[in-house]
């Protein structure tokens, strides 16, 4: 299949363009590289550089490639900068949803991939969480990644298109090659923090809260390696080829790490002793997100192959040793 990856230059596009080319599909890659990097971008796909917010890059890039379907990565997706700033996520996230809609629809492209978040369930009421749970967003973040699922719902009613939505827990890993991974300006993300340490660019990791009503105090999170998230899109987009109807499914293993057991496992493996330190809460974080992606196996066929964290943590730290500054030169 001839696929589209808008956002094929940020973290979980440029692995899944990896994925798909590997599984013999032609790939064109969009980004305006504002977060994404050009060289994450594998050197068989075709790039384009243009922002999705901009209707004539679109109508130009539909009319040159007829694509199959289109995956959908290019969002902002910080949580405190949501918080901050969250026009800017209406603006990126939502508006530019509005207008990539609109080139589908008048293209006649009609099946989409695309990534949501655990972050629109905001703090749940149980765990493991089912697509079914209430969706009650913390943070604009989450909010606006509900209101795309949303958009997408009253677009494929309208018009027919058919959408499937990837509900992601915590992304990590990278590529086994060691040649693209994790690189965000500035990292805000529990593992590759974690890994400045051995990499020595931070003395110490900074836990934030040690008084959640948990095993041992610190956040429960359900960690998912990258390129069981890539595998998870791929599967989506040969679903909605096979006629499948618009749904949406959560991405996780369904087991929850504390963030001192995954320090734990950075240090078992860098082989450096890590020291951490105990902060304050961080405004947002629910006590524990653990997701029930039963749903995925059984309608996708998906099967994490790399649900061990330990060998998240090590494809991670084989990234970023090698890249102590991303991509940066
Ligand atoms: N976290 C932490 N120290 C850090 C960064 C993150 O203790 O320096 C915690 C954070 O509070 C959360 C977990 O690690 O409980 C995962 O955070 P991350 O930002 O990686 O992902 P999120 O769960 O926010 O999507």
């Amino acid at each position: 299949m001839k696929i589209l990856v808008l956002g094929g230059a940020g973290y979980i596009g440029s692995h899944t363009v990896y994925a798909l080319l590997d599984a013999g599909h032609s790939v064109v890659v969009a980004d305006n590289l504002l977060t994404g990097f050009r060289s994450a971008v594998h050197p068989e796909a075709k790039f384009y550089l243009g922002d999705i917010r901009d209707i004539h890059f679109l109508n130009d890039l539909f009319a040159r490639e007829k694509v199959d379907v289109v995956i959908h990565f290019a969002a902002c997706s910080l949580v405190g900068e949501s918080v901050k700033d969250p026009l800017k996520y209406y603006d990126n996230n939502l508006y530019g949803t509005k207008v990539l809609l609109e080139a589908m629809v008048s293209n006649g492209v009609d099946k989409i991939v695309f990534s949501s978040t655990a972050a629109t369930y905001g703090e749940p009421k149980r765990v493991p969480i089912l697509e079914g749970d209430p969706t009650e967003p913390t943070n604009p973040y989450g909010e606006t990644k509900l209101a795309m699922e949303k958009m997408f719902k009253w677009v494929s009613n309208a018009h027919g298109l058919r959408y499937v939505s990837l509900r992601y827990f915590n992304a990590c890993g990278a590529h086994e090659s060691g040649r693209i991974g994790e690189a965000h300006n500035p990292e805000s993300h529990l593992i590759p923090l974690i890994l400045q340490v051995p990499g020595g660019k931070r003395p110490f990791i900074s836990i934030f809260g040690g008084d959640y009503p948990t095993k041992d105090g610190t956040c429960v999170r359900d960690y998912i390696h990258v390129m069981d998230l890539a595998q998870a899109h791929i599967l989506a987009a040969q679903y909605l080829l096979n006629g499948g109807a618009s749904d949406i499914f959560n991405l996780g293993n369904g087991v929850g790490f504390t963030v001192k057991e995954v320090i734990d496992v950075a240090r078992a493996v860098t082989g450096h002793p890590i020291p951490a330190r105990m902060e304050d809460r961080r405004a947002g974080d629910p006590a524990q997100l653990i997701a029930s992606s039963d749903k995925a196996r059984s309608v996708l066929g998906w099967n994490p192959q790399h649900a061990d964290l330990e060998e998240i943590v090590a494809s991670a730290w084989k990234w970023h040793h090698t890249h102590p500054n991303g991509y940066e030169e």
